[in-house]
């Protein structure tokens, strides 16, 4: 059966809108940084709510549902998140009829919250700097509720393999049948992980010396060799990757390199996706587009890198969207080339 689901009918539902996303050439990219290689990336933002983590908010609800571990109109679905996979479970929760509850540190954007709202998503906030098992983290807030909630479940995003496993089935799969299985290197971020360690999987089972590179924020500790995080930096901008624990879906053997990213490489990569290839993508595929671009700078002709744009400008309308915060943050130097100064003024 083929992996990559084509929509010309009627769909029942907006939850059937999820996966097959577009796989993409950026060619005014290649020809400006006269790369050798092929350079392709796998937009995410197509997904229905809007990242890769509709895809495992599809499946971790889809096989609790088949085990008989949830019911709509009966279970309360609790889950600590970075935004994406709560507006993903939320999608669910909203199509299916689920209470739904997500808790979210402070510093995820006021878009994320006004979409899970929306979705009727009852919305907990937490401090950003509490750390994992803080009994003020997102993580453990979602653990204290799910046992005073009758009927509650969390999935749990960083040890449900429903996780990894929608990357493996889906996004994996639909690259190698998208490329007929041609990627020398795979880059993309790390959160929980599971898009990577899912994805890499399958693509090291069916392609034979493929590389796969990870990218972890300054700031984060899932890069490996462990000398690569002690950069003097705390706090980072960019949402939805790096964490302060390795989570349990994170199985790093299947990452042959990690690169370390700061926002003011980030950001600024992140707009150039947009005014370059008109890409409306999220602030963490400028990290992993930024390791890409420099991976395949050094490329031979016949190579192909490919990389995973999670998100959508969508949650970023008032942070890297807008000048006034760049320059604030001086995410706009020295990073911005030349000949783009007069768009960013
Ligand atoms: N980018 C964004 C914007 C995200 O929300 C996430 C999910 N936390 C990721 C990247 C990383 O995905 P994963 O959790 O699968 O590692």
């Amino acid at each position: 059966m083929s992996a990559i689901q084509t929509r010309n009918g009627i769909e029942e539902n907006v939850l059937n809108c999820i996966g097959s996303t577009p796989l993409v050439r950026v060619n005014n990219i290649i020809k400006a940084e006269k790369l050798k290689c092929d350079l392709l990336v796998k937009c995410e933002f197509f997904n229905a709510g809007g990242s890769v983590k509709d895809r495992i908010a599809k499946r971790m609800i889809e096989e609790a549902e088949k085990a008989g571990k949830i019911t709509p109109g009966v279970t309360t679905i609790i889950e600590p998140t970075s935004g994406n996979t709560g507006v993903g479970l939320a999608l669910q929760c909203a199509v299916k009829g689920y209470r739904c509850i997500i808790c979210l540190p402070e510093k995820m954007s006021l878009e994320k919250i006004r979409v899970l709202k929306a979705l009727g998503a009852e919305i907990i906030r937490t401090r950003t700097s509490a750390a994992f098992d803080d009994p003020d983290s997102h993580i453990s807030i979602a653990k204290d509720l799910e046992k005073s909630i009758p009927n509650a479940w969390i999935p749990d995003q960083y040890t449900n393999m429903n996780n990894p496993d929608a990357h493996y089935y889906g996004t994996g799969a639909e690259l190698i049948e998208q490329t007929g299985g041609k990627i020398d290197v795979f880059v993309a971020g790390a959160g929980t992980g599971g898009t990577i360690a899912g994805t890499a999987k399958v693509l090291k089972e069916k392609i034979p010396g493929i590389k796969v590179v990870g990218v972890d924020p300054y700031g984060s500790i899932l890069a490996q060799p462990a000398a690569l995080n002690t950069m003097d930096i705390t706090g980072y901008e960019v949402e939805g990757i790096g964490y302060d624990f390795i989570p349990d879906v994170l199985n790093r053997s299947y990452v042959d390199e990690w690169r370390k990213c700061t926002d003011e490489q980030a950001m600024p990569m992140a707009r150039r996706l947009l005014r370059e290839e008109g890409l409306l993508c999220g602030g963490s595929c400028g990290s992993a587009f930024y390791h890409a671009l420099e991976i395949a700078k050094t490329m031979p002709e016949g190579t192909r890198v490919v990389c995973i744009l999670p998100d959508s400008i969508r949650n970023y309308m008032t942070k890297h969207l807008m000048d006034e915060w760049m320059w604030e943050r001086d995410f706009f130097t020295p990073e911005v080339p030349e000949q783009n100064a007069e768009w960013y003024n």
